[in-house]
């Protein structure tokens, strides 16, 4: 059993570092929110003073935070992990974050003698609470290794998938498949609602074809029943396709879909629509073409 520092327990890092607990390995919880913390503490984590002090009292050190700069901060900056680590710890930064960001926490990791892992993960809160995440993961085969047994009580699915960096990629790819799949559906169902079809025939007639989905079988019920409660917030793939944009540009490689749906993503988040489900990237089309998605009113006798 391990000793396992915990920074960062909101959401999903809450399910995740309770997985652990759970487990038999003993968890140092950090948080900077004090209630989220306190949470932690009630169902059996040591309560840690900083990211200093976690990493100070661990043999590994788990992060899952919002973003990069979050990372940067709670890894390389004053009171951070790195100040308190120990030559041979790892590190595991679970978040979704820029590759770049990951290579940069990476080396400087690596220059103190600690290993690093990025490991981010898919499958929402649900997931996290069951320990079926999929975990995509970049780093040495050695590490690896190594954290196998520990990330296999969070997640079912764990892949290596390349040196540092590369689990950030992998999960930037999944987020670019999902955003332009949910965008498309919204463009394709705007169009059979203004025809004057039912939204739900036409689901129903090409789900079975090649433009079916995972997407299009979770999300198509969703808009046309009008629920758009989250789910996966759409402020989580905002920052996830700008992220990829500034990876794609650091390589000079053009996305132009993901670019437009960013910036539909940016507009539903100045339009108060940040905490509903990413399923409402529909609403945009909807709204530049005047015509709800919804089922036709039943015919009076
Ligand atoms: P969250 O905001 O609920 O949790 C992040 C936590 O980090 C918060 O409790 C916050 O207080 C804490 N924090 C921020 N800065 C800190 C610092 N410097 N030191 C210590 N704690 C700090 O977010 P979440 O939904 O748990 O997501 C975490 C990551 O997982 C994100 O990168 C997100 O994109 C990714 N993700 C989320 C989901 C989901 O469905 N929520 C699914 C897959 C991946």
């Amino acid at each position: 059993m391990s000793n396992i520092g915990f920074i960062g327990v909101g959401i999903m890092g809450n399910a995740m570092a309770r997985n652990l607990l759970k487990a038999g390995h003993t968890v140092v919880a950090y948080d900077i929110v004090p209630a989220l913390l306190e949470r932690a503490v009630g169902y059996g984590a040591a309560r840690g003073e900083s990211c200093r002090d976690v990493a100070a009292r661990s043999e590994i050190v788990i992060t899952m935070l919002p973003d990069g700069p979050e990372v940067e901060q709670a890894v390389l900056g004053a009171a951070g992990v790195l100040e308190g680590s120990v030559k041979g710890s790892t590190v595991v930064d679970m978040s979704s974050i820029s590759p770049l960001v990951a290579q940069k926490v990476g080396a400087a990791c690596a220059a103190k003698g600690v290993e690093f892992l990025d490991a981010p993960v898919s499958g929402g809160e649900p997931k996290a609470i069951d320990g079926t995440l999929a975990i995509m993961v970049g780093g040495e085969e050695a590490v690896f290794a190594k954290m196998l047994p520990i990330l296999k009580i969070m997640g079912s699915s764990v892949t290596l998938t390349g040196a540092v960096g590369a689990g950030n990629v992998t999960k930037l790819a999944n987020q670019i498949i999902v955003a332009c799949n949910i965008a498309a559906m919204g463009e394709a169902l705007v169009l059979a609602t203004r025809a004057g079809l039912d939204p739900d025939v036409v689901f129903n007639a090409i789900k079975g074809g090649l433009a079916g989905s995972t997407v299009l079988n979770a999300k198509a019920p969703m808009v046309i029943g009008r629920n758009f409660k989250p789910g996966f917030r759409i402020r989580l793939p905002q920052k996830d396709l700008r992220n990829a944009l500034l990876a794609a540009e650091s390589m000079k490689v053009a996305l132009p879909l993901t670019s437009s749906v960013q910036q539909m993503l940016m507009a539903l988040m100045n339009d108060g629509k940040g905490d509903l489900d990413h399923s409402a990237i529909v609403t945009f089309i909807e709204e530049m073409a005047r015509t709800e998605v919804k089922r036709p009113e039943p015919t009076k006798a």
